[in-house]
């Protein structure tokens, strides 16, 4: 689409106006054979529907078109324009070559990006400040940032799958190496010994709890020592023991549960929680393999313990 005329000063040439949109031509293209010349958008959009020059229908097709004539195209650049943004108050009139740059940096856009004075410091278009609200624009940015965290919280969730699914992929393989070559030494005692977790983990019962208010969260030593004994006695290797009560106080808990701040702020998740019953116990573990997908900050490595004084199925 060419310039509209009223905005040149003087007359403006006969052989500078698009015959199609009648403005002075912008970005000008002509037919090799006729030699008319057309804004280069007027003539693509033309050609879309019949292939002939709009002029004198000489047949034209859209890849012989070609850069109208350097003369043509410094005639053109010499033309004085006034500025796009006129209306807007700018009073300044450039040479058509010059338009561009001007448009770029005239105090007059309306679009021009300025930054906000009232506080937030964010750069904005000149015409949206009126209606700009610095709290409102800083939720929104907040929110966007949220949803941009739940995204990664998905990816780190999917990590870890996979990383589990390695893991047992690697047991898989060495578990078939040693039994088609026992002498092959493998050094794996750590999945062995990771391995005995596990499996000790899956024999216990998946818990219900039904009452999260009655966790408590101090144990003192005496009911510390019941849950130990349990857990023992359900298999549970004793180092994994030894580690997994000394989980079971809010002290060692980690950040989303370790104080009734963070506790109740993020009681909402704890439905999500896999945990599994400690026998005859009104106590739970929350092994961090079951748990790839809650929060880190609600798990703890290799798991951890939760007593509570009833609400356990
Ligand atoms: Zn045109
Ligand atoms: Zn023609
Ligand atoms: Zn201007
Ligand atoms: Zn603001």
């Amino acid at each position: 689409m060419g310039y509209d005329t009223i905005r040149f000063q003087g007359e403006v040439d006969e052989e500078l106006i698009c015959p199609i949109c009648s403005g002075v031509l912008e970005e000008p293209l002509h037919a090799p054979q006729c030699e008319h010349a057309f804004c280069k958008n007027c003539i693509n959009e033309w050609l879309t529907r019949q292939h002939s020059c709009p002029v004198d229908r000489q047949p034209i097709t859209p890849s012989e078109l070609k850069p109208a004539p350097r003369i043509l195209r410094n005639l053109l650049s010499r033309l004085l324009i006034m500025c796009d943004n006129a209306s807007f108050g700018c009073k300044l009139v450039v040479k058509l070559e010059r338009l561009e740059v001007h448009r770029e940096e005239c105090e007059h856009n309306p679009k021009r990006p300025v930054p906000c004075e009232q506080g937030c410091g964010l750069v904005i278009p000149k015409d949206e400040l009126k209606d700009h609200n610095c709290v409102r624009e800083v939720r929104n940015m907040l929110q966007s940032h949220q949803h941009k965290i739940t995204e990664m919280q998905c990816v780190v969730t999917e990590i870890r799958r996979e990383i589990s699914l390695l893991k047992a992929y690697v047991q898989d393989c060495i578990r078939t190496i040693r039994l088609s070559n026992p002498s092959v030494p493998v050094a794996v005692e750590p999945l062995d010994e990771q391995d005995e977790t596990i499996r000790w983990a899956n024999s216990l019962q998946r818990a219900r709890v039904t009452r999260w208010g009655g966790m408590i969260s101090t144990p003192d030593s005496v009911l510390q020592a019941m849950v130990r004994r349990a857990l023992s006695e359900s298999g549970c290797p004793p180092h994994v023991t030894a580690e997994l009560m000394e989980n079971a106080h809010e002290r060692r808990w980690p950040p989303g549960l370790c104080t009734l701040e963070t506790r109740q702020s993020n009681r909402r998740y704890y439905e999500n929680y896999v945990c599994k019953r400690i026998p005859g116990k009104q106590a739970v573990v929350v092994m961090a393999f079951d748990n790839p997908h809650m929060n880190d900050d609600m798990v703890l490595e290799p798991g951890l313990v939760m007593i509570f004084a009833h609400g356990i199925e």
